[in-house]
């Protein structure tokens, strides 16, 4: 830690009202810090916003990160900046391969550029989804990335990020600015929506309606689930850890899970009457999808910055989103 954490710092989260953001803007003010969030609303929440409204030391624009000298007023503001916003979920991507492309690369360009005017801090989050088509699994940030053809929309998600990674790097190496860039892997607790294809809070909502769970393909493939508490508990010391600067940094936990058996213990959790049904890729995607057997991270590297990686087990997690569904 730097001193940085000893004083009151002022973080920006663009992105601030989706999932994670809303998640680490509470973690942030329980540490004393001051949050500022600008959101375009695109895939956020307003209602994400509700409890951090009450706090004094909160405070959101909603705008478009792309909105240059707005940024510009609010990222000098800011001490460390989170820089959240994309288009995500797979879902969204293979309908809107546009948007995709045009924000999460538009918006990380303005990001990067402000910061460096003023030197602040940024963190970049990327995702696992840059390892592509890679099959050694665990992930090392050094492993090769293997995309897919550009005839397949899936892939601008993970290429779109891939540049942001390039350009946070290149403004580190040629331009000295302090950015680290995390690579998130699935990430999932309450206020997660299913709207763009999550698995997770997707499975707990067909349990608790008593509607069919939708294992897409043979439900083999597998993932490492970590709980959004712990991963913004890591955001948070990446940002006030120097030796993390310039770094590509996999944020994510150990333990795999099929995604048949998450559906099973979904299931079993919520004492559901659903039955698990298959559906094949082409029909829960568009035709020729391609899915990814394994995703699991090397976590090394993390734990060795900052001692610690997300540790909490699926059934807990999962516990946690299933009571956040029924108390809606
Ligand atoms: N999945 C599924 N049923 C659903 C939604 C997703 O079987 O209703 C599968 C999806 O095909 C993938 C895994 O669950 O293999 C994780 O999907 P998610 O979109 O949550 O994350 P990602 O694909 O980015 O790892």
């Amino acid at each position: 830690m730097n001193q940085l954490a000893e004083q009151p710092v002022h973080a920006l989260i663009t992105g601030g009202a989706g999932f994670i953001g809303s998640h680490l803007a509470h973690f942030l003010l329980e540490k004393g810090q001051h949050v500022h969030i600008v959101d375009d609303l695109s895939t956020g929440s307003i209602t994400n916003l509700d409890e951090l409204r009450k706090n004094p030391n909160f405070g959101h624009t909603i705008a478009d990160v792309q909105d240059e000298p707005l940024m510009a007023e609010l990222v000098d503001r800011a001490d460390v900046v989170y820089h959240l916003a994309a288009a995500v979920g797979v879902r969204l991507i293979v309908e809107s391969p546009v948007r995709t492309i045009e924000t999460n690369i538009g918006c990380t360009e303005v990001i990067l550029r402000l910061a460096n005017k003023k030197r602040k801090k940024v963190v970049v989050a990327s995702t696992s989804e840059v390892y592509g088509k890679n099959d050694s699994v665990p992930f090392l940030e050094d492993h090769d990335l293997v995309m897919g053809s550009t005839s397949k929309a899936r892939w601008s998600y993970a290429c779109s990020k891939a540049i942001d990674e390039f350009l946070a790097l290149a403004y580190h190496r040629a331009r000295g600015l302090p950015v680290v860039v995390v690579r998130l892997f699935n990430t999932v607790g309450p206020r997660q929506t299913g709207r763009y294809g999550m698995v997770l809070p997707t499975f707990v909502r067909q349990a608790l309606m008593g509607q069919p769970i939708t294992v897409f393909g043979d439900g083999k493939q597998s993932r490492c689930f970590s709980y959004v508490g712990e991963v913004v508990e890591c955001l948070y010391k990446l940002a006030h850890c120097p030796e993390a600067e310039g770094q590509v940094v996999n944020v994510g936990s150990r333990h795999e899970i099929t995604i048949e058996d998450l559906a099973v213990l979904v299931k079993e959790l919520t004492e559901s009457t659903s039955e698990i049904v298959k559906i094949s890729y082409d029909e829960a995607y568009a035709e020729g999808f391609e899915d990814m057997p394994r995703r699991i991270p090397d976590v090394s590297k993390l734990e060795g910055l900052i001692g610690k990686s997300p540790q909490m087990d699926i059934a807990e997690i999962a516990k946690s989103v299933i009571q956040h569904y029924r108390e809606r």
